[in-house]
């Protein structure tokens, strides 16, 4: 990478980031010899990834379509949008790294499902209610039903332990 000031050939990297569309890494170099700093960017050779659709056409992986989905399921629901970002990312990132190129949309919707169980319960009823298409209401009591029990049973977890540690903490300072 030659510098733009003085074109030596050395430059030391002083940070790098993905870009907001996450196409290209940005990094802020600094020259080894004038020391005087620039910018670059480069851009990552991507493979497009392919969603099947349930009526079989293919569309190309859209983040921005996920994104407004997962805003949709989250509405007034205290969910950072950089987590929901972070969702998006980490399922590209799996997809990729198996080398899955073609993926169905069923299957995304699934793994988005998994992850936001484990950050908001109501955002993952929300979105299920959409991807998963429940077969009748039944179903979605059912799950619904599923998940407040799981949530019941963290909670007393949470609260049994609480009292150990208070049981604990005065047995200590006796
Ligand atoms: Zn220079």
């Amino acid at each position: 990478m030659k510098c733009p000031f003085c074109h030596h050939n050395e430059s030391k990297v002083l940070d790098s980031r993905i870009t907001e569309a996450g196409d290209s890494i940005r990094r802020r170099r600094e020259c080894s010899k004038c020391k005087k700093r620039f910018t670059t960017y480069e851009r990552v050779e991507e493979i497009p990834l392919t969603v099947i659709k349930k009526d079989g056409t293919h569309e190309p992986f859209d983040r921005n379509k996920i994104l407004t989905g997962l805003l949709r399921a989250t509405v007034k629901r205290k969910v950072p949008r950089e987590k929901l970002e972070n969702i998006i990312a980490e399922i590209e990132s799996d997809l990729r790294n198996n080398f899955r190129y073609e993926v169905k949309s069923k299957e995304i919707g699934e793994m988005i499902l998994e992850k936001l169980l484990r950050t908001d319960k109501v955002a993952y009823i929300r979105f299920a209610s959409v991807y998963r298409e429940f077969q009748d209401t039944a179903e979605f009591l059912k799950e619904l039903d599923r998940l407040e029990k799981q949530a019941t049973k963290i909670r007393e977890e949470a609260s049994s332990r609480k009292i150990k540690e208070a049981v604990k903490k005065q047995e200590t300072s006796n």
